[in-house]
């Protein structure tokens, strides 16, 4: 079960870009992090087991070496920062700026924000970064007691003016999210009852048949949960397969299933809205991939920190993409992109 927030006090997060550069500003600092990181309670040998204070090399701030069995340990061994040339602190600021910004950012611009001289180095880092984020979350929402999930289906893309902007024929996405209550409704949320989106899941499915429909939800959702869905027949055996079905009865009416299901029409409202904003067009065929970094930038959103340690692949159980999966066609690895 993803737990959404780690309580460190000794692994701070930045706000701001003056923050940054205070928390990381060399490479010192960097390996630092790291290694609290890796060990909250002190270095330990992988080899011996040993605990304890290491050896350290001023000229080598990323290597560990044991103290008995004199095994030398690097801070990245495991991350996605592992066997590169690249400083931490370029790194860290790459990892910054991807889990900070809107996509998008091309290689061209990332290099130029690093101060890089090679191009190759840029698109590599941004390359390795994003495979994070392009791996699906692989546990099922919802499964809390009282707590609903809501789940539709909606168009994405169309016809567009002109070739290189959005997405350029009509695709099927199905969407699941939970809807969380905020525990005082009080004054200071006049207009909404306080629920807001918990974590979501998307997918492309090929039709609303209620073998895609249904089976998008049996991938997506623990068993039991309450599934609130509109009355559309592919939704029928929701109950058949498990979950406590609640139907709205619409009518022939959308504003009736909008008013019902608030918090999935806000996430597709909040998807369209950003694939509109990728700068070169999305093909139906890498959508399932912006779909998951939407899901991830979306489930991390109040959790910055979550998602900069997800990307550097220090989250805990992530392991570093290899360059061969990075691109091959298809990515196999399926983590729970390192949500703690
Ligand atoms: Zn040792």
């Amino acid at each position: 079960m993803a737990i959404d927030v780690l309580e460190r006090d000794d692994l701070l997060f930045p706000r701001s870009l003056l923050e940054f550069q205070r928390l990381f500003p060399d490479e010192a600092a960097c390996a630092a992090y790291l290694e609290r990181a890796r060990w909250g309670d002190g270095f330990v040998c992988p080899r011996c087991g040993t605990t304890g204070e290491p050896y350290r090399y001023s000229a080598r701030p990323g290597v560990l070496c044991c103290r008995k069995c004199r095994r030398e340990t690097r801070l990245t061994a495991g991350t996605v920062m592992e066997r590169t040339h690249t400083p931490l602190s370029v790194w860290f600021w790459a990892a910054y700026l991807v889990a900070s910004q809107t996509p998008g950012m091309s290689a061209v611009q990332f290099q130029r924000q690093l101060g890089l001289s090679r191009y190759e180095t840029a698109f590599q880092i941004l390359h390795k970064l994003r495979v994070g984020m392009v791996r699906p979350d692989q546990d099922r929402i919802g499964g809390k007691p009282g707590e609903a999930v809501e789940a539709d289906e909606t168009w994405v893309g169309g016809r567009t003016r002109g070739k290189g902007r959005g997405v350029h024929n009509m695709v099927l996405v199905a969407g699941a999210v939970e809807v969380r209550q905020r525990k005082r409704a009080g004054s200071l949320n006049k207009r909404k009852t306080g629920r807001y989106a918990g974590r979501v899941r998307l997918a492309l499915v090929p039709d609303r048949s209620a073998k895609s429909l249904g089976g998008f939800i049996e991938r997506t959702v623990a068993p039991g949960t309450r599934i609130i869905t509109d009355d559309w027949s592919g939704y029928a055996d929701l109950n058949k397969r498990g979950y406590d079905h609640v139907s709205i009865a619409e009518r022939g009416d959308p504003q009736v299933a909008e008013e019902f299901m608030p918090i999935i029409h806000l996430v597709f409202s909040n998807l369209k809205t950003w694939l509109r904003g990728i700068h070169h067009g999305v093909s139906p065929q890498h959508l399932q991939a912006y779909l998951n970094e939407f899901t991830f930038r979306f489930n991390r959103r109040f959790y910055p920190f979550n998602a900069f340690r997800s990307l550097l692949g220090i989250a805990g159980d992530v392991r570093a993409p290899t360059y061969a999966e990075l691109y091959a066609a298809k990515s196999r690895t399926t983590t729970s992109s390192g949500c703690l």
